[in-house]
């Protein structure tokens, strides 16, 4: 089970501690609709949304397929919920996910048997808009992290909703990743006077020197110049920073 905090009025969210790092979802709450930005790692990781729900229409959007974000959906009455993600986080529901899920029955046999795999019914290429009433959740494509990422922007509360493509103290760099175009996106947001709040779904909530660092550490490794990290880390950021200088060929 996991605890449930209230951001600002009608914004909640979620922290679920997991083995080496925690993961944080948001509950948005409109007058008809309530919205649910990623349904976490386990279906026990919903229930306690559903009393603030109440009888609203339920929609899921999903950040990106990684398990730590879509794996909970179905500790929600997800059989009626519009769910939505990225054309591509569709496909990866018939691809990596349900792999990555048989990886984890395997090395955990009974832990993982609740889960569901429900992929989005909804997709979009560039970006849609769900209105809530008195806010609006604006979805706009942001691949880097993984081709699928999509971040959320609440334009009434200043409010950037960032999965993955955004985390304290750094993201997590795959080979390939398209780092000019990610760096251009999050530099987009950070120019954007509206962004009051920044919410990554890994790290600290902040506001706009979340995206500014975020930005540094990914040019450091664009120009093969990386930046310095010797804050304190986590064992999980120390051997994130490795493989993200390894997803460059860059020497440790
Ligand atoms: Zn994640």
């Amino acid at each position: 089970m996991s605890d449930i905090h209230a951001l600002e009025t009608n914004i909640w969210f979620t922290d679920v501690v997991l083995g080496e790092y925690d993961v944080r979802g948001v509950l948005l709450l409109g007058e008809q609709r309530a919205i649910v930005w990623d349904t976490l790692s386990h279906p026990r990781d919903m229930p306690g949304y559903q009393p603030l729900i109440g009888d609203r229409e339920l929609v899921i959007v999903y950040s990106h397929a990684d398990w730590d974000h879509v794996w909970g959906t179905a500790g929600l009455p997800y059989q009626n919920a519009a769910i939505l993600g990225h054309r591509s986080c569709r496909t990866r529901f018939a691809e990596d996910v349900p792999a990555t899920l048989e990886e984890k029955r395997s090395a955990e046999p009974g832990v993982w048997d609740d889960v569901r795999l429900v992929a989005p019914k909804q997709v979009f290429d560039n970006s849609e808009s769900l209105d809530l009433g008195s806010m609006t959740l604006m979805l706009h494509h942001l691949p880097g992290h993984t081709q699928d990422s999509i971040v959320g922007f609440v334009p009434e509360r200043g409010l950037l909703l960032m999965g993955d493509a955004a985390e304290t103290p750094f993201p997590v760099v795959p080979e390939g990743s398209p780092l000019p175009r990610w760096i251009a996106e999050l530099q987009h947001w950070e120019h954007d006077p509206r962004v009051r709040t920044v919410i990554p779904a890994h790290g600290a909530i902040g506001g706009r020197e979340i995206l500014q660092r975020n930005i540094a550490y990914l040019q450091g490794l664009l120009d093969e110049q990386p930046i310095d990290v010797s804050e304190p880390l986590t064992a999980f950021y120390r051997d994130t920073h490795r493989a993200n200088l390894r997803a460059r060929g860059l020497a440790d």
